[in-house]
Order: structure tokens, then C-alpha cells, then sequence
């Protein structure tokens, strides 16, 4: 692999940065499936921005209505102001996502970053049930600000925080001890034993799909079992949908699988757009307890997004083809992917829909095939607590075509590596 000449990103930008080491390039343009750096180099983007790009790069359905935006002069700050911008997503979301499943949930713009989302959502759980503590997982992520890192389950990024992480307390995640059970009986005599010290918790937050964590899937039962025990113990769920929210796995909402209906909902990354920053709090409007002013901030509900997310919905959710494309395109994936970890040992296959992963039992191997890739034309990025997985998430627009050339690409890095 090249690396990048020394250059400005080198002299005035922060070691903390990290992706420009996975991919020593500097991009310049993207098309759909494609982003092509400034020397004209083409790569297949699996990695999407990191689940901000479902519709792909510069979709030109949202590029037309954006162009539009700002030839009119639309208002392109944000705070809570009404705008007809705002009014439009609104009643979108309504129309196309909340109606048709039946659901019942106020809406609250947070932030521009899923981190808002998160942090007001642990707010508000706090601030309903008076309590403090808040179960979370391992190997979970839900972003770097304190309130969210505070909840993720990788030790290196917490150890960033400085201060003591406190009032959450971790629990394993489905099917990480190996084998599977939905059985939280152990669990639940730590909450009725008055002697163990765990008080009694405000809420629990959690992914379907843990996408940094390692592609880890949660199975329906599971859910179903985890949001039966929230409702015994008077506890919040709050699933974080932030990465696999807006149609990642299949279905618009990732826990729509199991059939449950969380008391609050994060969602971001995607729901932009066309990677233009906005974020949504959902919660049941009996938990709408929040004062004026309580949690705000500069730049809530970006006008632009609003266009760009209000053009995604109409276009995309008002039937159910991209739910059923995304489907059949993760089952593509799932038996290359399969045929993979057939072929060779210390090699398995996890995810949903269309967030995929090949996990390496050597975590090297993971890192060296999407170094491999890279050089042969594509992003992948790696996942999980030692990077032993590599992560796909490409866009759910991606042709037939495209979706097979980069797992062509996947299948001969592999090979490579393990040859
Ligand atoms: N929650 C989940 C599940 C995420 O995957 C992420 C970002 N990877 C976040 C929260 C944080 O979002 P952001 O980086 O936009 O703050």
C-alpha cells in the first residue's frame, strides 16, 4: 500500500484522525457507488461513509431538490425555528415512515450527530424515571461525547473520556459468550436482589446490529426477550438506530425484525441523506417531559437536510422496493460471503440485510485484506474490538453489477491473504 505524501493533513491536522491511514489517498468526488480521488482513481465505496451514504454519493434525486433549495434562497441554518423546510420533512416522516408501521412517537432534533441523538436520549430516560443508571453492552458504540462514550463498550475509546465513565453498567450482548439464549433470568434476580447493589436502572440502550462493535447481530427472540424484560422492571429501551436505522438491514427501522416498538429511538447517518448532517430523537409522547430549552443547541435541524432527507422519504419509503432490493442484495452478499468462510478456516460470515461481515479468526488478516482491497479499487473498513472484521456497508442503491465486481474484489483479497 502507498502512503500518503507528507502534505498539510500531516502539519496542521490531528494524529486522532484515523481513515486517512486506512486509505492513503485524498478524494476529491463521488457518484453513486463510486468516489474517485484527485488522481482520477476509481473505488468501489463499501464503506459509505460509514452509513451515511445509503442512497450513494451525490444521489441526484436529492442533488436536484438541494440545487433547487439553494437557488430560491431557502433558509440554510438550523435551531428550531419553523420552516416550511422542516414542515415538509415532518410530514414526510409521518406520511412515509410513522403512519404505515403504526407508529406513535414525538420527534426531537437534537443535534447535527448521532452523539446528539444518543446524549439527549439518555437524557430524557434519566429525566422520565428519576434514575440514573443506564444498561448498555458489550462491545457497544454510540459515540464519543461523554454521556454516549459512557455507553460504549470499547475500553480505548473510553479511556479517552479522562474522567471516570459512571451510572452504566454492562451487559453481555446476544450470543456473546458463544452460545445463544433470550434467557435474562440471572439478570433479572440482580435487579430483584435488593442486596446487589445494582439500582435499579433508568433504561436500556442498544443496536440490533452492532456495527462498530463487529457486525454482531442480536436475533429477534432475543430483542423480543430484552424489550419483555424492560417492560417487567419498568425500564426504558432505547435502541440506537443511528448506523442501522434507515433501511440498513431491510426495513426502515432495524428493529422492525422483532416486532417490538422501543419507547425511544436514535436515528442519523443516513437520514440526512445525501451525507448533509441531521439527527432525530423519537420517544413515545408520554415521555415528552422535556422543558423549552432543556437540551439545545447551534446547529438542530439543518435546513438543507431537512430538503435533501424529505426527498430521500418520498423517493425512496413510500413502498416497500428498496426494503425488498436491500433484502435480496444482502442475500448476495451473505452467499459470496458464505462460499468465503466455506473455503477457508478461521473465516465466518455475520450481519443483516445489507450490513455484512467477514470475521478473521487472526484480527491481522482483516486489516490486510481491506488493505489488499483498497489497492485493487475498494473501501472497506474494518470493525469489532481487535478489527478482526471487515465491515461492508455499501450503498443500498448499488446495481447488481457493482455489488459483484467489489465482492469479486473482497474474494480475491481474501484468497491472497490466507493463500
Ligand atoms: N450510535 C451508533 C450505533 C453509531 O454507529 C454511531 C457512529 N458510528 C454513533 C451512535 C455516533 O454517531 P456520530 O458519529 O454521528 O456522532
Amino acid at each position: 500500500m502507498t502512503t500518503v505524501e507528507t502534505s498539510i493533513f500531516e502539519s496542521l491536522e490531528s494524529e486522532v484522525r484515523s481513515y486517512c491511514r486506512s486509505w492513503p489517498t485524498v478524494f476529491e468526488t463521488g457518484s453513486g457507488a463510486w468516489i474517485q480521488d484527485e488522481s482520477g482513481r476509481e473505488y468501489l465505496d463499501f464503506f459509505a461513509g460509514a452509513g451515511v451514504l445509503n442512497y450513494g454519493h451525490n444521489n441526484p434525486v436529492m442533488k436536484k431538490a438541494l440545487i433547487q433549495y439553494i437557488t430560491d434562497d431557502g433558509i440554510t441554518h438550523g435551531l428550531d425555528m419553523s420552516t416550511v423546510a422542516k414542515r415538509e420533512f415532518l410530514e414526510s416522516f409521518k406520511r412515509n415512515i410513522l403512519d404505515p408501521r403504526a407508529l406513535d412517537y414525538k420527534v426531537q432534533f437534537p443535534g447535527p450527530t448521532g452523539t446528539n441523538a444518543v446524549e439527549s436520549a439518555l437524557k430524557l430516560a434519566r429525566k422520565v424515571t428519576g434514575r440514573e443508571s443506564i444498561i448498555s453492552f458489550t462491545n457497544a458504540f454510540h459515540g464519543m461525547t461523554l454521556g454516549s462514550l459512557s455507553v460504549t463498550g470499547n475500553s480505548m475509546k473510553r479511556a479517552g473520556a479522562g474522567i471516570p465513565l459512571v451510572h452504566t453498567t454492562p451487559m453481555p450482548f446476544d450470543n456473546y459468550f458463544g452460545g445463544v439464549s433470550e434467557d435474562f433470568q440471572w439478570f433479572e434476580r440482580v435487579l430483584d436482589d435488593g442486596g446487589s447493589g445494582l439500582n435499579q436502572p433508568a433504561a436500556v440502550i442498544v443496536e440490533t446490529v452492532q456495527g462498530e462493535g463487529g457486525v454482531n447481530v442480536a436475533r429477534p427472540e432475543w430483542l423480543r426477550a430484552l424489550a419483555d424484560l424492560c417492560k417487567r422492571h419498568d425500564m426504558l429501551l432505547i435502541v440506537d438506530d443511528v448506523q442501522m436505522g434507515c433501511g440498513r438491514t431491510g426495513p426502515f427501522f432495524s428493529f422492525e425484525v422483532a416486532g417490538i416498538t422501543p419507547d425511544i429511538v436514535t436515528l442519523s447517518k443516513s437520514i440526512g441523506g445525501y451525507g448533509l448532517p441531521l439527527a432525530l430523537t423519537l420517544f413515545k409522547p408520554e415521555l415528552d417531559l422535556w422543558g423549552p430549552g432543556e437540551h439545545n443547541g447551534t446547529f438542530r435541524g439543518n435546513n438543507p437536510a431537512f430538503v435533501t432527507a424529505t426527498t430521500a422519504l418520498d423517493h425512496y419509503w413510500s413502498d416497500d422496493r428498496l426494503q425488498n432490493e436491500t433484502l435480496a442484495k444482502g442475500e448476495r452478499i451473505n452467499e459470496v460471503l458464505s462460499n468465503l468462510a466455506d473455503a477457508f478456516d478461521g473465516v465466518s460470515t455475520r450481519g443483516r440485510g445489507m450490513v455484512r461481515g467477514l470475521a478473521f479468526d487472526e484480527p491481522q488478516r482483516a486489516v490486510t485484506v481491506c488493505g489488499l482491497a483498497f489497492d485493487e479499487g475498494l473501501l472497506a473498513e474494518t470493525s469489532g474490538p481487535s478489527d478482526e472484521v471487515v465491515k461492508l456497508l455499501p450503498p443500498l442503491t448499488i446495481t447488481d453489477a457493482e455489488l459483484d465486481h467489489g465482492l469479486s474484489i473482497l474474494a480475491e483479497a481474501t484468497a491472497r491473504t490466507l493463500a
